[in-house]
């Protein structure tokens, strides 16, 4: 299989000299070389076709045996020196020392289209970083980062992209409530796709360690490859190079709170330098509306990964990413500037999302109580989020307000219609009637708006249940539901009459089932 590769990361970046695949602390490297486990049967799954196409990998290469054996470990792409990369990172508030690629492995970079793409299989097997685990990962956890990281892609979100999904024939064994009880799964395989895996507890470790050289030496590489805007390499440089960090992370969580995307683990070591969602986990789609909600189960007495917590965590890991890069910077003053101002800068982009979910864009001094008032009412009943959204689209400024049919379009949206009498109809009512009321200032037609808004609000995202659905027919070998969410959460925007089936509520069965509403860190 010929691609065309590239080494930057590994010709320019110190490597770890000891090449035995001892578990250790590895000191003044950013990477360690080690190669992939070999696997025992090896099974194609799915391929995302239209994004190998745009990285340089023709569908010839995506069916060829090759293909197979390289995403599944039992091959080399000609002249590549795999390589498992080096982090640190604060987990649940805590810093946890080195943590590193413990089961990812990053096979070499491509370049196409003067694009470059690193390729990492998860799930490989163990490397120096491994600690006390296996370096595997399990079909369920596969399919959940194959299908999710490729469905945010299409809704707009910026994340690292999923190439394969592959069986590797080997049992893994998982304890997935973490009580005692083991079992045997089926091992899989994600290749997985950035421009790069650099996460903010890459820069944390060298910190830590005071190895404030090879910091520097990462930082610049950080800097030269994916933030080339940056001319120079000096304090007011590296302090830009925070700030466009700060951006990107903001702009990643302003598009989780559209589309009600809760990442269960935002972990430092988590968080990807470019703002990229990385690391698909105990994540969640919110079905009803619900600050509060974690899918993470590890975190169910805090709920610091919670969805209404999302903002204020990014902005305390962006202060940890901050302290890393102190010693370049030694100017603790202009850092809490930027961090300050991050958070003025959400709550503007952030309600600039919410108009925009609205279908609204004129201004209204009034707005930002409307969007206050749709949250508080949105919790008062369990809403589901995406229904209620793309419902809101059929209102028309031109209503003559029928107080009885007011709530008919977004009536779909409510778990407990029995709930919605009372002061809680009336306060729906009365949000409503505003919201008419406001529409009716809005410059566009009913049309141009519905097409916008239907353009923000997706139609269709992977549900918590859903991925369960896929996982249980993959688990007895039938792979039509992946390929039938893969397809459909291509074109999340769209109406897509025939796959009209998932625009529905979670149903009952899975309101506490492990695997939709509860996910554990095992994987
Ligand atoms: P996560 O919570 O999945 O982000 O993982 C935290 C750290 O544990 C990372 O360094 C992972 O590489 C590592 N890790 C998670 N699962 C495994 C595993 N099965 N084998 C080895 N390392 C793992
Ligand atoms: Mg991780």
């Amino acid at each position: 299989m010929e691609l065309n590769t590239s080494h930057t990361f590994t010709k320019q970046l110190p490597a770890d000299k000891n090449l035995n695949n001892t578990r250790r602390q590895v000191l003044g490297a950013c990477y360690s070389y080690v190669q992939p486990k070999k696997t025992a049967n090896p099974k194609l799954i799915h391929t995302a076709k239209h994004f190998a196409n745009s990285i340089g990998i023709s569908e010839k290469m995506l069916t060829s045996e090759d293909f197979l054996k390289v995403i599944t470990g039992n091959q080399l792409l000609q002249n590549t020196t795999p390589y498992a990369m080096c982090y640190g990172g604060h987990q649940f508030g805590n810093w946890a020392g080195q943590l590193g690629d413990g089961r990812a492995i990053n096979l070499t970079d491509i370049i196409h289209d003067n694009k470059k793409w690193t390729l990492q299989l998860k799930g490989a097997g163990e490397t120096p970083y491994s600690r006390s685990a296996d370096g595997l990962a399990v079909l369920r956890s596969s399919i959940r980062e194959y299908l999710c990281s490729e469905a945010m892609h299409y809704l707009g979100v910026p994340t690292t992209r999923a190439l394969s999904l592959a069986l590797t024939g080997d049992q893994v064994l998982r304890d997935v409530l973490y009580n005692g009880n083991p079992a045997y799964e089926k091992g899989a395989i994600v290749c997985r796709v950035a421009p790069s895996f650099l996460r903010f507890g890459s820069y944390e470790i060298l910190t830590a360690r005071k190895d404030y050289t090879t910091l520097k030496t990462l930082v610049d590489y950080t800097i030269t490859h994916h933030f080339p805007e940056i001319a120079n390499r000096n304090k007011a440089d590296y302090l830009t190079f925070f700030q466009a960090v700060c951006n990107k992370t903001l702009n990643m969580i302003i598009h989780w709170q559209r589309v009600g995307f809760v990442h269960g683990v935002m972990n430092t070591d988590n968080m990807s330098v470019l703002g990229l969602t990385i690391d698909y986990g105990p994540y969640g789609w919110l079905e009803g509306f619900d600050y509060d909600w974690t899918p993470n189960t590890t975190d169910s007495e805090h709920k610091r990964y919670r969805f209404g917590n999302q903002p204020n965590i990014s902005l305390w890991n962006l202060l940890q990413l901050a302290n890393a890069l102190y010693p370049l910077i030694e100017d603790a003053e202009a850092l809490e500037i930027i961090l300050n101002e991050y958070n003025t800068q959400f709550h503007h982009k952030y309600q600039q999302m919410m108009k925009a979910k609205l279908g609204l864009t004129s201004y209204n001094e009034n707005d930002t109580e409307l969007i206050k008032n749709l949250e508080a009412n949105l919790h008062l009943s369990e809403t589901d989020m995406t229904i209620f959204f793309r419902s809101l689209a059929s209102y028309s400024k031109n209503d003559n307000i029928n107080l009885k049919a007011i709530l008919n379009p977004i009536k779909e949206a409510f778990y407990k219609p029995e709930e919605i009498t009372g002061e809680i109809k009336k306060r729906w009512e009365t949000w409503l009637q505003t919201y008419i009321n406001r529409l009716a200032e809005e410059p566009y037609t009913d049309t141009e708006r519905t097409s916008a808004m239907n353009g923000i609000n997706p139609k269709y995202v992977l549900r918590n249940y859903m991925a369960q659905l896929a996982i249980e027919a993959a688990d007895k070998e039938e792979y039509q539901l992946v390929d039938e969410l893969y397809t459909l959460l291509q074109k999340p925007y769209e109406e897509q009459p025939e796959h009209q089936k998932w625009f529905a509520k979670r149903p009952e069965w899975a309101r506490h089932k492990i695997g939709c509403s509860m996910l554990s860190c095992s994987s």
